[in-house]
């Protein structure tokens, strides 16, 4: 017997509305490929065309339809989905709908996974011929779903908060930086961005994007106790005071007095053993006397 809960786990499907009932393999485009039947049913809460509450049986369900969903590639082979989604029937609108599912946007074959992963592979050195076989769909696929992406993720530098505050972190092994910058808005304390450097040029160019205009409205920057950033600040904005975070203050500080304090213990420790040295040597001078 199948292991839904298993088989969910391998291929990553947190739908709890979906029951998996079958695994098999069939040819679909000349290659063999894992085919996972499954089914999506709940209680709708209400009718997404009309907005009716399903109260008194107002939405019943109404016969299922079958969609092909392209799924990650499981143990080397293209895997789909083809799910049986539960249709309804609504008595106020007199319309019909499908079951909807987390795993997949409506009207769409194509996962939210695989989108992620095209997504994710498009910053690798790959074609878009290489990651449309590797996810069996069309480079056009492969173009529209990368598109999408940068949509959301470009970046626009229209404007900037009257309060920027930088950090910088360690972060990960392949960025070209030992270290990674962070800037944040310093009311709202929503990261900006992250960049793979902190060194000055690199930061310098990457504020360069926000006009001149923009940048003027920076009013405060607060920073660390990297000197570096000085330089380039008062270039950059030049309307904005600098303030030095007071947390790396206090680590000034403390780590500070942690120095004086081991030095003074390492000292006293050499005292008291130069002391007992005395002591023992004045002891046996006294007992050869
Ligand atoms: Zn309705």
């Amino acid at each position: 017997m199948l292991q839904t809960n298993d088989i969910k786990k391998l291929l990553n499907i947190q739908d709890e509305s979906i029951t998996l009932t079958r695994i098999e393999k069939e040819t679909v485009k000349g290659r063999l490929t894992n085919i996972v039947r499954g089914t999506i049913t709940y209680t709708p809460k209400g009718c997404p065309k009309c907005g009716t509450i399903n109260t008194q049986y107002r939405v019943i369900k109404y016969g299922s339809k079958l969609t092909k969903i392209v799924w990650n590639h499981v143990a080397g082979y293209p895997t789909r989905l083809y799910l049986k989604k539960q249709r309804f029937f609504c008595k106020s609108c007199k319309q019909t709908f499908s079951a909807r599912s987390s795993e997949v946007e409506e009207h769409c074959f194509i996962s939210r996974k695989v989108k992620q992963h095209i997504g994710f592979q498009s910053g690798e050195d790959l074609s878009k011929k290489y990651i449309a076989e590797d996810h069996t769909v069309s480079p056009t696929t492969v173009k529209r779903i990368i598109s999408h992406f940068a949509q959301i993720y470009y970046p626009v530098y229209q404007s900037l908060p009257s309060c920027l505050l930088f950090d910088e972190f360690k972060s990960v092994k392949n960025v070209k930086g030992s270290m990674s910058f962070i800037y944040a808005d310093g009311d709202t304390h929503e990261v900006i961005d992250i960049l793979p450097d902190r060194r000055k040029a690199y930061l310098k160019l990457h504020f360069q994007k926000y006009p001149l205009k923009v940048r003027k409205q920076v009013k405060f920057v607060v920073i660390d106790m990297n000197a570096a950033y000085e330089f380039f600040i008062r270039e950059l904005f030049p309307n904005a005071k600098m303030i030095i975070d007071r947390f790396h203050i206090v680590q000034l500080i403390n780590r500070s007095l942690n120095r004086i304090r081991v030095k003074i213990m390492n000292n006293t420790t050499v005292l008291v053993t130069l002391l007992k040295g005395f002591i023992i040597n004045s002891r046996i001078t006294d007992a050869c006397y």
